[in-house]
């Protein structure tokens, strides 16, 4: 898939990128076009990426990919990124709009190595922050973006336990770190993540994407390719044409 081919649309319920079906969350609003005036003082919106099955996947065995090799061993699991991942998380970070965070149910253990993998080589896990503070320890809070863990979720007691069991609990990341430093809620926040399940308690905050896994049909993907388009248009009509920013309730 290439950029141009990639088509960006919204329908009253639904946000769609190209043919893919990326069932976003959508309770209406039609998405202003690219071309749009620019607009004076973008108000600051909150962007949390999903890890596992979003970004990469995890593995015990080295040759889940075949022979493509492992970009990441934390103790004995093996890591595979996906493909663009790591150019689409270094685009919406340094997106002045946004402020940025990984949001996962893996203990920070084994999230941290991944989101510093994600972390281009010039930047330091220094102090000058924007949150001026860290959500499960300083290590965790590197140049102005969070990781949230484990213990930003909960543990969904019902249904299908085929995603892991967690579920995202959003007020708990609003009042921990740069989200809480951006003032950030419901009203400015978007998630982008495979797993609709874990955020139907929040359905107008996520963006669901395709799962990857180890089959060549998700490899053949460039998520950087499919969702730097959208990227390009969501920080002015999330935050101005969603319903939901528009009714602050
Ligand atoms: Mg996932």
């Amino acid at each position: 898939m290439h950029l141009r081919d990639t088509a960006l649309g919204c329908t009253s319920d639904r946000l769609w990128v190209d043919t893919m079906e990326f069932v976003g969350a959508w309770d209406g609003g039609d998405i202003a076009p690219a071309e749009s005036a620019p607009i004076p003082s973008m108000p600051r919106i909150l962007v949390l990426f999903d890890m596992n099955g979003t970004l990469l996947v995890r593995s015990k065995s080295k040759s889940a990919f075949g022979s493509r090799l492992p970009d990441l061993k934390v103790d004995s699991t093996y890591y595979f990124v996906r493909p663009g991942a790591k150019e689409l998380v270094r685009l919406v970070r340094r997106m002045e709009c946004v402020d940025f965070g990984f949001y996962t149910s893996m203990m920070m253990q084994n999230a941290l190595p991944a989101a510093l993998f994600f972390q281009d080589e010039e930047e330091g896990g220094d102090d000058d922050d924007k949150g001026g503070g860290g959500c499960g320890g300083s290590q965790a809070f590197m140049a102005g973006w969070n990781v949230y863990d484990q213990k930003f979720n909960r543990f969904d007691r019902q249904g299908d336990k085929k995603w892991g069991g967690w579920m995202r609990h959003l007020p708990s990341v609003w009042s921990a770190g740069i989200a809480r430093a951006g003032r950030h809620g419901k009203t400015s926040t978007l998630t982008i993540d495979d797993t609709f399940t874990k955020m139907r308690e929040n359905p107008r905050n996520v963006v669901v994407v395709p799962e990857y896994d180890s089959t060549p049909e998700a490899e053949a993907v460039d998520i950087y390719e499919t969702l730097a388009p959208f990227f390009q248009v969501v920080p002015h009509s999330y935050v101005l044409s969603c319903p939901s920013v528009q009714d602050n309730t």
